[in-house]
Parts: C-alpha cells; structure tokens; sequence
C-alpha cells in the first residue's frame, strides 16, 4: 500500500521556501485524522522535501538500471553470503519461501 498526504491543510508546512499559514492546533488535529488501524497498515514514513522544478526538468541523467542491479546483486550476494557463513537454519527457510514453497516449510514444522 502506498498512502500520500500533505503535512497540513496548506500544504507548506516544514517547508524550506513557503511558510505555513496553518495554526499549530489545526496541524495538529491534521495530522491525527489518519485512523490508528490504517497507519498500524504503514510499515515505512518517509517524509519528501521539496525538489526544485530544475533538478526534475533538467537534462541530467540519472543512474542506469543497469548499474543499479549490479549493485542490488552484489549487496545480495553479501548478504547471502553472511547468512551462508553463519548457517543459520532461517537461511534454508528463506529459500525455501522465495521459491515460493512456503506452503512446505510450514508443514514442515
Ligand atoms: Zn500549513
């Protein structure tokens, strides 16, 4: 699930550039509308700043997929690696799950 919102009603608040005309009593009372059962559901807050229209709009490229997997992959392998050497007995069992034999381990217990 992925779930946006704004920090406040104007949209500005810990902005870098744009103040806030929001009162701190209605920021809060904002921020507290999410359910407790929906934000239990959220595993990961990050908030954005601001990027300038510069950064977005510009020629620049950025990192291939290519070089991206390549490190995915060696960071895999390091920790594949760790996990081998110290033989702990979850390895087997989070290989067993990414093969998408869960099912088995399961039973196996
Ligand atoms: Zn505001």
């Amino acid at each position: 699930m992925f779930y946006c919102v704004h920090p406040c009603p104007c949209g500005y608040y810990g902005d870098s550039q744009i103040a806030c005309t929001c009162a701190p009593a209605v920021v809060t009372k904002y921020q507290k509308r999410i359910s407790g059962p929906l934000l239990g559901r959220i595993d990961i807050h990050i908030e954005v700043p601001r990027v300038d229209y510069e950064k977005l709009s510009g020629d620049r490229l950025g990192e291939s997929s290519e070089s991206i997997r390549k490190r995915v992959q060696a960071a895999r392998n390091i920790q594949q690696s760790r996990f081998t050497n110290l033989q702990l007995p979850m390895f087997s069992a989070m290989q067993t799950c990414a093969s998408g034999r869960y099912g088995d381990f399961v039973r196996s217990r």
